[in-house]
C-alpha cells in the first residue's frame, strides 16, 4: 500500500484549522473522498483514501463529537448497488475503531433519523452522494437532441435541487468539515454549496485538506529558492496552463517525458517516431520565449533512451535527443540528461514533481524517473521542500519506495493540478473565502 501523506514542516496559513476547534457535543458533517478502487468482488484494493481521512474523523470523535460521513464512490448514473458505500463500511469501521452505522439513502428518512440520534463518539456513513444528480448539480439523462431551452430549464432545475440537497445534508449537522481534497475543484452540493449553510466559525478544513493547501502554498507562495519544477508526462497540451503559471514562479523548469519531443521538433531536431503534438510546435516555441523573458532556466533533455517499438522488450540505445532515427522513439531520458537534471534538482530548495520522465510502466524505461526521484530525495535531505503530485509521479515514488522521503505527496489529481494552475478551488473557497 502506498504511504500516507505526512505532515512535515507545513505552515499554518489559514484561519480554519480543526485543531483550534472543540467538537465536544457537536455533530460534524464530514465530506471525505472514499472513492477507493474495488475489485470485482467489491474488495478494496487500495484503502489509502480512507486512511487519509481517519485523523480528522478520530479528532472529532475524540473531542466528544459525532460524525456524519459523506462521500462519492465512482461515477454512478443513478442508484446503483455496484457503487454502494456499504462495500466499504466494514473497512471504515475497522480503521476508525468504532462500529460505523449506515444510512442507505443520503437524503432519506433513515439519514435524517440516524443523524438526529447520533451520540458523542458515534459515526454514521451515508450512502453514495452521487446517487443523486443534485450532488453534481448537472441534469442526467437529457437526450442530445433536447432543445437548448429544455437543456437550460433542466440545468436550472438541477442547480435548485443542488441547493436543496446541500441544505438537507447541512441540516444533519452543527458543523461542516471538508477533508476531500480530491474533489475540491468541483462545486458540488457536499463539497462547496453546503458551506453556505454554516457560519464562518462552523466550517473547517480537515487535516488532509489543510495539509494539501499548506503544501501547495509553501511551494507557490512561501517559496524557498531556487525553485525547480519537473514537468513530465505525455503531452504538452494537458500541461499548458500549469507550465504557464509556473513560468511566473520557478527558477528552473525541467521539461521531461513525452512532451520533450514536441519541444525538440519545434527547435528543428529529428525525433523519429517519438510522441509529438504537431499542432503545439508554436506553443512550445512561445513557452521557450516566455521562459527567457521571465529569466526562467527552461531545461530540456539532451539525450534519450530510444526504442525500436513501444514495448518493454524493444531494442534500445542512447542517442542525442535531436538525432532520433526514423523507426525509433524516445521512451526515457538518457544518462547525460539524468546527470543534468540531478545537478539542478540537488541544488534546489523547493522542488515540485509532476509526471514521469519516460514510460515508467515499462521496467526498462524507469531509470530516468528513478534518478529524478533520487535527486529529489537528496535535495529533501539537504533541507529542500519537495512536493510530488498528480497521478503518475505519485505512482513513481510509490513504485521506487521513496514516498516517505518526500516532504509531501499529494492525494489530489485534478484538484492539485488546478490548484497549481492558480485556479480558485470551489471546495477551498467555500470555507476560507478565496
Ligand atoms: P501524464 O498523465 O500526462 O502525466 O502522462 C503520464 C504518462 O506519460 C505515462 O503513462 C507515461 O508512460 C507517458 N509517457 C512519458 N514519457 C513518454 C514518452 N517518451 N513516450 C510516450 N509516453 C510517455
Amino acid at each position: 500500500m502506498p504511504g500516507l501523506p505526512r505532515i512535515r514542516r507545513l505552515n499554518e496559513t489559514s484561519m480554519q484549522t480543526i485543531d483550534k476547534f472543540s467538537f465536544k457535543g457537536q455533530k460534524a458533517f464530514v465530506r471525505v473522498d472514499f472513492n477507493v478502487p474495488l475489485d470485482e468482488k467489491f474488495n478494496i484494493t487500495d484503502d489509502t483514501r480512507i486512511r487519509a481521512a481517519i485523523p480528522t474523523l478520530k479528532k472529532i470523535l475524540g473531542d466528544g463529537g459525532s460524525v456524519i460521513i459523506g462521500s462519492h464512490l465512482g461515477r454512478p448514473k443513478g442508484v446503483d448497488s455496484k457503487y454502494s458505500l456499504q462495500h466499504i463500511l466494514p473497512r471504515v469501521s475497522e480503521l476508525l475503531g468504532v462500529k460505523v452505522d449506515f444510512a442507505g439513502d443520503c437524503l432519506g428518512e433513515s439519514a435524517l433519523r440516524k443523524s438526529a440520534a447520533l451520540q458523542p463518539g458515534q459515526a454514521l456513513l451515508l450512502e453514495n452522494l452521487r446517487f443523486y444528480a443534485a450532488e453534481e448539480g448537472k441534469p442526467r439523462g437529457l437526450s442530445d437532441d433536447a432543445s437548448d431551452e429544455a437543456k437550460a430549464v433542466a440545468k436550472k432545475a438541477e442547480k435548485a435541487n443542488q441547493k436543496e440537497m446541500a441544505k438537507q445534508l447541512a441540516s444533519y449537522a452543527t458543523v461542516y468539515v471538508n477533508d476531500a481534497f480530491g474533489t475540491a475543484h468541483r462545486a458540488h452540493a457536499s463539497t462547496a454549496i453546503i458551506a453556505d449553510n454554516f457560519d464562518a466559525g462552523h466550517k473547517l478544513f480537515g487535516y488532509l485538506m489543510q495539509n494539501e493547501i499548506d503544501a501547495v502554498e509553501k511551494v507557490l507562495k512561501d517559496t524557498a529558492r531556487p525553485f525547480t519544477a519537473i514537468m513530465g508526462g505525455s503531452k504538452v497540451s494537458s500541461k499548458i496552463e500549469i507550465i504557464e503559471n509556473l513560468l511566473t514562479k520557478v527558477d528552473n523548469l525541467i521539461i521531461a517525458g513525452g512532451m520533450t519531443y514536441t519541444f525538440t521538433k519545434a527547435l528543428g531536431g529529428k525525433i523519429g517516431n517519438s510522441i509529438v503534438e504537431d499542432d503545439k510546435l508554436d506553443l512550445a516555441l512561445s513557452l521557450l520565449q516566455k521562459a527567457k523573458a521571465n529569466g526562467v532556466h527552461l531545461v530540456l533533455a539532451v539525450d534519450a533512451k530510444i526504442a525500436d517499438r513501444f514495448s518493454n522488450d524493444a531494442n534500445t540505445k542512447f542517442v542525442p535527443v535531436d538525432e532520433i532515427p526514423d523507426g525509433w522513439e524516445g521512451l526515457d531520458i538518457g544518462p547525460q540528461t539524468e546527470k543534468l537534471f540531478a545537478e539542478i534538482i540537488e541544488k534546489s530548495k523547493t522542488v515540485l514533481w509532476n509526471g514521469p520522465t519516460g514510460v515508467f510502466e515499462f521496467e526498462n524505461f524507469t531509470d530516468g524517473s528513478r534518478s529524478v526521484g533520487n535527486a529529489i530525495v537528496k535535495a529533501t535531505q539537504k533541507g529542500a521542500f519537495s512536493l510530488v503530485g498528480g497521478g503518475d509521479s505519485v505512482a513513481c515514488v510509490n513504485k521506487f519506495g521513496i514516498a516517505e522521503q518526500m516532504s509531501y505527496v499529494s492525494t489530489g489529481g485534478g484538484a492539485l493540478l488546478e490548484f497549481i494552475e492558480g485556479k480558485e478551488l470551489p471546495g477551498i473557497k467555500a470555507i476560507r473565502g478565496y
